[in-house]
């Protein structure tokens, strides 16, 4: 049934010899939904061809960077002229202050920006100047939101509200795991539970504004509101993740799309335009204490705000402020819906679809999805038998459950015809 050409198969076992399970990262691998993965040879706009040159239509694009599809004739142009000019300098340039710049004036919270190379060093970065700016060490999390992979984010809850994290990887201290503390995602009264009990001493409240990788997971209705006003009562640093959402939801991602501003904001995948490419800012009071200035708290990187990479994701950004674009987005985002729920309803199946914007996941569970806990009732044998059903007719989405599906701005209509028709199909193979 795993529907792979040899040449990916064989690709993919020379990989394994020298990478650890073949992949630079781990979701690559396949391991939820078992086979052998196709390996790319290219892509072009919204389709992504194999090296068996199958062709699919593509909801990952790169996780989530490539809001206009795969080499964008704009952004491969910049790319280009950036490197006659020399690839890294590591000196200051103008490429990274317009970025800066594009950031800080579509980005509401973002008054000052320093760039990285990651969502993840982003969300560290983030994590350690909250550290610093307030003084306090603890951090508030939750469950099923994913910031990367740095320590203090790989740990999962206490078994009760009193016990401490622990750690959800083999390297990671119990010394690390006892200062993240997570909770319910939409569970406030576990916030205010978890702030009383430890007053004056958490540093921050990190969040993902839309959960995406859990699938998806709108906040309720007030959550984020409730959290600033939590955290300006306690004094700790609001951090919006929106290395998903920023870019996408709106142009000032999710704080604009719901009217709540952070203290501070992580950025990454749209905001590289393809190329590797994190950044996290906020309010000027905060980011001046960032090393050379204020407290000096450390951060630095050598190809940080690298040329490429700048001027690929500020064409990038201003192609997303060009009118209509968000409007197109959430067209074709509706479109897929809709169209979902009509199969679903043709079928006599009730799963839920959660969607904010081009964000979109369908769980193959009754259970309104709220929380992880929620999105855990997903029936995963099943979204397995049916990722490959989609990919053999070539529909490419993120192998996993608990992922989105990001529909571009360069799907056609015809793309989500061809994707509502797979839909149905794959539904129907497997019930
Ligand atoms: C992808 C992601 C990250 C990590 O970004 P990387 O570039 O993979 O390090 C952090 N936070 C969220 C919400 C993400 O989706």
């Amino acid at each position: 049934m795993e529907h792979t050409g040899p040449k990916s198969i064989e690709a993919f076992s020379t990989a394994q010899q020298y990478i650890p399970g073949g992949v630079n990262s781990p979701a690559r691998a396949f391991g939820a939904v078992g086979g052998n993965p196709p390996v790319i040879s290219h892509g072009r706009g919204a389709h992504l061809f194999d090296l068996d040159g199958n062709e699919y239509i593509d909801y990952v694009c790169s996780w989530g960077p490539l809001v206009f599809g795969h080499a964008h004739p704009r952004v491969v142009q910049a790319v280009q002229e950036a490197c006659l000019l020399g690839t890294s300098f590591g000196a200051p340039t103008q490429a990274e202050t317009a970025l800066a710049r594009q950031i800080v004036q579509m980005v509401p919270s973002v008054e000052m920006v320093r760039m990285v190379n990651s969502g993840t060093e982003a969300t560290m970065s983030a994590v350690r100047v909250a550290r610093g700016f307030t003084g306090r060490d603890k951090i508030l999390k939750f469950e099923g939101c994913w910031h990367g992979h740095g320590d203090s984010f790989l740990i999962k809850a206490g078994s009760s509200a009193l016990t401490l994290g622990a750690p959800d990887s083999p390297g990671i201290p119990q010394a690390i795991a006892a200062l993240s503390i997570t909770v319910p995602y939409n569970d406030l009264s576990a916030v205010q539970e978890a702030l009383r009990q430890n007053p004056g001493q958490i540093a921050a409240i990190i969040v993902e504004p839309v959960a995406g990788n859990m699938g998806t997971v709108p906040p309720r209705a007030g959550f984020l509101q409730q959290l600033r006003q939590l955290a300006d009562q306690d004094g700790c640093v609001l951090i919006f993740d929106e290395v998903i959402t920023g870019f996408r939801l709106s142009a000032g991602g999710a704080q604009e799309y719901f009217g709540v501003t952070p203290d501070m904001t992580c950025l990454g995948k749209i905001v590289g335009g393809g190329l590797p490419v994190g950044a996290y800012g906020g309010k000027r009071q905060i980011m001046e204490q960032v090393s050379p200035l204020g407290k000096k708290i450390s951060q630095a990187g050598t190809l940080s705000g690298n040329p490429l990479a700048m001027k690929a994701g500020l064409v990038q950004l201003q192609m997303l402020s060009e009118p209509g674009v968000y409007a197109r987005l959430e067209q074709l985002s509706q479109n897929l819906e809709a169209g979902m729920a009509e199969n679903l309803k043709k079928l006599g199946l009730r799963y839920t679809l959660n969607r904010v914007g081009s964000m979109l996941c369908m769980f193959f569970t009754e259970t309104q999805v709220v929380d992880y806990a929620t999105a855990c009732t997903a029936d995963t044998a099943r979204f397995r038998r049916f990722f490959w059903e989609l990919l053999k007719r070539g529909v490419y989405m993120a192998p996993s459950q608990f992922e989105c599906l990001f529909p571009s701005a360069v799907h056609s209509d015809g793309d989500v015809e061809r994707t509502l028709r797979a839909h149905y199909e794959a539904l129907k193979a497997i019930h």
